[in-house]
This record gives C-alpha cells, sequence and structure tokens, in this order.
C-alpha cells in the first residue's frame, strides 16, 4: 500500500500502524492520500483494531474500515484557506484603524496633536490634577504678524515657520510630560500637568526667547525670524474646567497681543 500512498503521509501512516500494534493505541486511525488511476490525490480514513489482543487468538484477526473523506478535506482545506484570508483581511483592518488613529488626532503639518486630541488630552488632565489636588497650566502661543509672512514670502515659508515653532515647544517643554498641541493655523496649546503659575510664566518666557531666536532658512537666499506672544492660565478654584482653562488663556492672549506682541500675559482668576 505504501506504493500508492502520498510520501507526505507515509511516516503518519508507520506511526499510526506501530502505536497500534505496540498497544499505545487501542484504535487504529489514519488518515491519509492514496493515488487515483486518475493521477489525482484523494484522501481516505483508515480506522481498525486487532482483536482478541488478550484473548486465546491472540492477534489473529484485525477488522477495520477505508472510506473516501476527500470531500470532507476539500472542505477543511477550503475553510483553512478561508480562514487564512480572514486573518490577513483582520490584519489589513487593524493597520487602516491605526492609520485612521492617527489621522484623527494628529497634526499632518507638524505631526503634533491636533485641536480634538488636545481638547480630548486638556480633559483628562484636568480631571486628574483635580483629583490628585495638582497644579496644572495652559499656555497658548500664537504667532505674531504671521499673516504678514504669508503675504509676503508665501504659505509654503509660512508652513515651514509654524513648523519650527512646533519644534522649539517641543523641545522647550518636559518630554512625556507636557503635551503640546497645534490648535489652530499659527496657534498652539501648551498643556503642563503639575506647573503652577509661576512655573508656566517661566516656561512661557523662555519659550518667547527661544522662538525669537530661531532662524528658519526657507530658501537659499531667504532666512526668516518670527515672534510669538504667549497666553497663561492655571487651574484654580473658579476656574475648573479644561474649556475654562482655554478661555483664559486666550483673554491672556489677547492681552500679550494688545501690549505689543512677543512677551507673555497671565490669567490667574
Ligand atoms: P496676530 O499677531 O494678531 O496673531 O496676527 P496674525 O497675522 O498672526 O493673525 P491673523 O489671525 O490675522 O492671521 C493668521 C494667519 O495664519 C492667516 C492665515 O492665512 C495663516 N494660516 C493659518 N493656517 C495656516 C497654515 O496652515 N499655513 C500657513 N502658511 N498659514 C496659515
Ligand atoms: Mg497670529
Ligand atoms: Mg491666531
Amino acid at each position: 500500500i505504501f506504493t500508492i500512498i502520498h510520501p507526505d503521509d507515509i511516516p503518519v501512516l508507520k506511526t499510526a500502524i506501530n502505536d497500534h500494534l505496540t498497544g499505545v493505541t487501542a484504535q487504529y486511525r489514519c488518515e491519509f492520500r492514496i493515488r487515483a488511476k486518475s493521477g489525482a490525490w484523494v484522501w481516505y480514513a483508515n480506522y481498525g483494531k486487532i482483536m482478541d489482543r488478550d484473548g486465546s487468538n491472540r492477534g489473529q484477526r484485525f477488522i477495520g474500515v477505508t472510506f473516501n473523506i476527500d470531500d470532507r478535506k476539500c472542505k477543511e482545506d477550503e475553510m483553512e484557506r478561508i480562514n487564512r484570508k480572514l486573518a490577513e483581511q483582520n490584519l489589513l483592518l487593524e493597520n487602516m484603524n491605526a492609520m485612521l488613529q492617527s489621522l484623527a488626532t494628529s497634526d499632518p503639518l507638524t505631526g503634533l496633536a491636533n485641536r480634538r486630541k488636545s481638547m480630548e488630552v486638556g480633559d483628562t488632565e484636568v480631571q486628574r490634577a483635580i483629583r490628585l489636588g495638582h497644579p496644572l497650566s495652559l499656555l497658548i502661543a500664537d504667532i505674531d504678524l504671521f499673516k504678514q509672512v504669508n503675504d509676503t514670502w508665501g504659505h509654503l515659508s509660512g508652513d515651514m515657520i509654524i513648523c519650527a515653532v512646533a519644534d522649539t515647544c517641543v523641545q522647550c517643554v518636559r518630554s512625556n510630560v507636557d503635551i503640546v498641541g497645534r490648535i489652530g493655523g499659527e496657534e498652539f496649546a501648551i498643556i503642563l500637568p503639575q506647573a503652577d503659575h509661576a512655573i508656566a510664566n517661566g516656561l512661557a518666557e523662555r519659550l518667547c526667547e527661544a522662538v525669537a531666536a530661531q532662524r528658519v532658512m526657507v530658501s537659499d537666499a531667504v532666512i526668516l525670524s518670527c515672534t510669538i506672544s504667549i497666553g497663561v492660565a492655571t487651574l484654580t478654584a473658579s476656574c475648573t474646567s479644561f474649556k475654562h482653562l482655554l478661555i483664559n488663556a486666550d483673554k491672556a492672549l489677547y492681552l500679550a497681543k494688545n501690549s505689543g506682541r512677543n512677551c507673555v500675559r497671565g490669567e490667574c482668576a
């Protein structure tokens, strides 16, 4: 029989026979492919048992049955193929979901958290600060007279300035603690957990100086600089939500703009 059995199935068959002969298995069971006259491989099941193993006619009789299971095997193969395809598609879906998640939460120009994500993080951080009794501050930084940059040097140069300011913001804050987001065209929110008003003011001053000192090469012949104005707000007994914090930081930013720009103003009420 080994001459017509699929070579891959011979070791399995030999093991099954041997296991039954030596008493390892109470019943012999094996499934293998046999070459049909047409040349095709056809799946068969072969089950059997040595009778009277412990009787007087030890091992004299073997009763067994062989039947065609090709249909079942084909269905199993098809099932396996479908399952593999499903697994592939699931992986694809997971990757697309991760991509969608990233698109929904990050700003494509700077890679920072977008407005939506910034609001989400802001709400979470405010709740955490209140729960733990920690201070929390928010900076709103807005590039000064940015429309002029666009009008004079073009939108692409403007984009490069936005990216440079974004980088400087990230470099100036505490990594893994503070969160920088782009919440408008040339406007950034910087959430500062565990920072009281004095700490936040100090950081804002340093940020203003760092941005004013940066030089952005927008083309071979043009190097630009810019300044930002910053409004600072801190959680207080009368300001207990991120929305309220944003309103206060915006008011402070307005004061900074009215004070001649390139400066920091705070709103602590
Ligand atoms: P202020 O100092 O009062 O903030 O003046 P400003 O000119 O910065 O303020 P304004 O709000 O008048 O102008 C903001 C400009 O930002 C207008 C808009 O064209 C530009 N802007 C918004 N989003 C983008 C962007 O993604 N890329 C570029 N290059 N410009 C942008
Ligand atoms: Mg501006
Ligand atoms: Mg603005």
